[in-house]
């Protein structure tokens, strides 16, 4: 109930006004989000960078429904990468998208249209000497983000893609993405899905998961293992060292804001370790569907507000 409360807030215009116009580092918002600003993601980046983190950056963008909006995006995710490039962080640094953010759903043209901006983000991150992972959005858009994988592939070979474990599909997914050079983000998957595509019991997920996980640590692709669940990274350690993968052939993300300390730790064992930090004016979306997540963290968050 929390949950579906929570997520009808993340709708909600009215909240999203009061609530963004709080000066993100006095809120609780800032554990999860690293920034309203370039300036500030670059920064949060760099931090991250020099405990030996690995970092991709998502510019949080939602209901994009015109044009200019979606070209202000790309333009965003351009200028971002030039600023990487220039603070010397873009050999841990990479960028995240969502086709969604880049037009995709416009009446005329969308895909066309978000196809064409995710290829120059593609070239402007290539250019930088990064790369780019491709979010993956409700199982309605699987085939057509997929679809895209391959295009921007065909000139940007080291464009990732992501699937999540929650799909029945995902299993047969993985097969056909663990090919050598494929980079491959493995999530449980953050949509409410219908039982006719998706597994709805944790149990049933988590076990896809760790198929899902077999299949890509045998294939010759690099796994991105992106979960907070213990059990499931000690799981991707012991499949990492049956199938004699070094450290580095693969590697762990998590959120920023989740599970720091485990992220640390991983660092200090060796491993490759990325954190997701979204960040940009609007973030409230984003931190709501963080809270139902774990809706214990929303009365730190209400607090944080409360005192603003
Ligand atoms: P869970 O079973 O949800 O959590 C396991 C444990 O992690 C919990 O018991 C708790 O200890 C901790 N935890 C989890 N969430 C929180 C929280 N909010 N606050 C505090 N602790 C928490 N989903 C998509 O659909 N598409 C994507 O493109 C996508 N990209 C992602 C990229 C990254 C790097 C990560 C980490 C996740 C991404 N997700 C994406 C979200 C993902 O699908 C899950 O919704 C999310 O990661 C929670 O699942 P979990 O694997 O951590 O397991």
């Amino acid at each position: 109930m929390v949950r579906s409360a929570l997520l009808g807030a993340a709708r909600s215009d009215r909240l999203r006004h009061t609530v963004e116009r709080l000066p993100l580092t006095r809120n609780a918002a800032a554990r999860y989000v690293g920034g309203a600003e370039q300036s500030d993601v670059v920064r949060v980046a760099g931090e991250l960078a020099g405990e030996g983190l690995a970092v991709t950056i998502d510019h949080l963008a939602e209901d994009v429904r015109d044009r200019a909006r979606a070209t202000a995006v790309a333009q965003a995710y351009v200028t971002l990468l030039e600023a990487l490039h220039k603070a010397e962080l873009t050999t841990d640094v990479e960028v995240s998208v969502q086709l969604s953010a880049l037009g995709r759903a416009l009446p005329a043209d969308g895909p066309a249209i978000a196809l064409e901006n995710a290829q120059q983000i593609c070239q402007a991150a290539a250019d930088a000497g990064t790369t780019v992972t491709v979010d993956m959005e409700d199982h309605t858009t699987t085939d057509a983000t997929l679809d895209v994988v391959r295009d921007l592939r065909a000139d940007f070979p080291d464009v990732g893609a992501v699937l999540q474990a929650h799909l029945k599909r995902t299993e047969a997914d993985c097969r056909d993405l663990a090919h050598a050079g494929s980079r491959v983000r493995l999530c449980k998957g953050a949509y409410d899905e219908p039982e006719s595509v998706a597994y709805r019991d944790r149990g049933d997920v988590d076990r896809s998961y760790v198929r899902c996980m077999k299949v890509l640590f045998a294939g010759d692709g690099y796994p991105m293992i992106a979960t907070h669940d213990p059990r499931l990274v000690e799981i991707a350690g012991s499949l990492a060292a049956r199938h004699r993968r070094e450290q580095g052939s693969y590697e762990y993300q998590m959120l920023y804001g989740i599970r720091g300390r485990e992220q640390r730790r991983l660092v200090r064992a060796g491993e490759r370790v990325r954190v997701y930090v979204p960040y940009g004016p609007e973030w409230y979306g984003y931190l709501v569907r963080r809270l139902a997540e774990r809706p214990a963290n929303l009365s730190l968050f209400l607090r944080s507000v409360a005192s603003s």
